[in-house]
């Protein structure tokens, strides 16, 4: 059954005797279902004659081939190259001029949708090494089919017109659909994997017509503003600007520089590359780091590294190694300065893992890893686990909200009075104004912002030290809350105890983010 409607029978008719493949009659003619399109392509050749032809099963049209000769032509399409050309070369020599390649899909919906080119795929997919339990098609098609199509479409319509009835561009059949409605299913045998929409494996096969690479360029005379130079594309010629030009260009003018039906290719589409990715995967957890020379992420100033490792290389290069993946994005909820360590329960962070070639790993796999990562004495991870990608917000969402805890070790120029430290720990949300601080402005801009010291408490160590706990606001800089700054934070630590204080030592003692869930050891 090929559910051809009977309006579209005209259609059908110019579209096949024109060099269209039947399958793109197919598609011309509105056929919304997948399994016409999965016949053999003999037998599907063979059923749109008969339903063209009912009575003569053959065929008068001046140049074209007898559908029967044709047919048999057709039906050698699985065999080898050698056979083929031979068979194209019987052809170029053939009074007839019967049509080979497709002048719609340009041998798409013809060969490149055969066993032999599946097996191709298949190889590629394996060599690649990717874990994977179900999978997607996607289809990058050169732009000139765009205007090929647009062309039968004009062609179509004026068949519709004789019937006084309308065919909307929108209701053909998009070759990438068709495509994979043949495609998924034969992958999917030989894979022994579902073909699913939402896979996040993607197998995408990458076509190029170098033969027809002109046939749109006439657009760029009649709609010039359609076609700008853009960054990074080699031709200006890309589908989206010929989509745009199409939807513009007059139905006469494109008739007259491109009038039905288009050439019939010599040469196939050319397969440029198939290209396997995995959609990204998430892991988060929470860090602890105990070491004053280790910055959290690669320090490097004007090209020369300045510290040995950092917390992130600590953590991905595991992760790197694990998910097999090419690259990664590491983030976390606020970070520390190299010299200020992390302690408590630690510091949430999720790296990104992008096209991971394995993906499936157990609680157990997840727990070797965090051990393997706390072979170093430098940082510690816990609560390690795979998350979603919505997950993430998590960890950002309300930064600025939370609270964050820390302990100091601080030293002032005069002698510490019992007053002084009073005074710190009867201080209750206190409002502080924070420029930008030195240290940061080469990477911040300039601003003043206001941050709450929640509570401090303070321990006496001698007449110079003392320890100060703090529970503030998050995004506070303690170091400027405690030296000043050169008065850019206001009130400090100086000014409340009339000295002048600096910081020797801090460390990060919690950072209130509920996120990730903790897991149970
Ligand atoms: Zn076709």
């Amino acid at each position: 059954m090929l559910l051809i409607e009977e309006k579209y029978k005209l259609v059908a008719k110019a579209l096949f005797h024109s060099g269209t493949c039947p399958r793109c009659v197919l598609r011309v003619c509105c056929v919304g279902f997948p399994t016409p399109y999965r016949l053999p392509y003999k037998e599907l050749t063979e059923e749109l004659q008969k339903y063209l032809e009912p009575l003569h099963g053959d065929t008068t049209d001046g140049d074209n081939a007898p559908p029967n000769k044709k047919a048999k032509l057709e039906g050698l399409d699985g065999c080898g190259s050698e056979v083929q050309n031979a068979v194209k070369k019987m052809q170029d020599t053939d009074a007839t001029k019967a049509p080979k390649t497709c002048n719609l899909c340009l041998g798409i919906l013809q060969n490149l949708c055969e066993t032999e080119f599946v097996i191709k795929i298949l190889h590629k997919v394996q060599s690649s090494e990717y874990e994977f339990k179900d999978f997607v098609v996607s289809v990058s098609l050169p732009a000139q089919l765009l205007v090929r199509e647009h062309c039968a479409w004009l062609q179509a319509q004026e068949e519709m017109r004789k019937l006084d009835r309308v065919l909307e561009k929108g209701n053909i059949i998009q070759l990438k659909d068709a495509y994979k409605w043949i495609l998924q299913p034969m992958i999917a045998k030989e894979f022994g994997v579902q073909a699913v929409s939402k896979s996040t494996f993607e197998v995408g096969v990458v076509f190029c017509h170098d033969e027809t690479e002109e046939d749109s360029h006439f657009l760029a005379t009649k709609c010039k503003d359609c076609f700008k130079p853009t960054k990074n594309k080699q031709s200006i010629f890309t589908r989206m600007a010929v989509i745009k030009a199409l939807d513009k260009i007059r139905d006469d003018d494109f008739r007259l520089q491109f009038p039905w039906p288009p050439t019939s290719p010599k040469t196939l589409c050319d397969l440029v590359d198939i290209q396997c990715s995995h959609a990204p995967v998430f892991v988060a957890g929470r860090y602890n780091k105990y070491s004053r020379t280790l910055p959290q992420t690669p320090w490097v100033i004007e090209g020369e590294r300045k510290m040995e490792s950092s917390v992130e290389e600590l953590i991905t290069e595991q992760l790197m190694a694990l998910f097999k993946a090419d690259s990664f994005n590491f983030s976390s909820s606020g970070r520390e300065d190299v010299d200020v360590r992390t302690l408590g329960r630690g510091r949430p962070f999720a790296v990104e893992l992008l096209n991971p070639h394995k993906v499936e790993f157990t609680k157990q796999d997840m727990k070797d890893l965090q051990e393997k990562i706390n072979r170093s004495d430098k940082i510690k991870v816990r609560d390690l686990q795979i998350v979603t990608r919505e997950a993430i917000s998590h960890m950002k969402e309300g930064e600025e909200e939370k609270t964050k805890c820390y302990s100091a070790l601080l030293w002032t120029e005069k002698a510490i009075l019992k007053e002084d430290l009073e005074i710190l720990d009867n201080a209750k949300e206190l409002e502080i104004v924070q420029k930008t601080p030195l240290r940061v402005l080469h990477r911040r801009p300039l601003a003043g912002r206001l941050r709450l010291i929640h509570t401090m408490r303070t321990e006496y160590v001698d007449e110079h030290h003392f320890r100060l706990y703090l529970k503030t606001q998050a995004g506070t800089y303690i170091k400027e809350f405690v030296h000043g700054d050169f008065g850019r934070t206001v009130p400090n630590i100086g000014s409340l105890m009339k000295t002048t204080a600096d910081i020797l030592e801090l460390d990060v003692e919690s950072v209130d983010v509920d996120w990730p869930p903790a897991l149970d050891d």
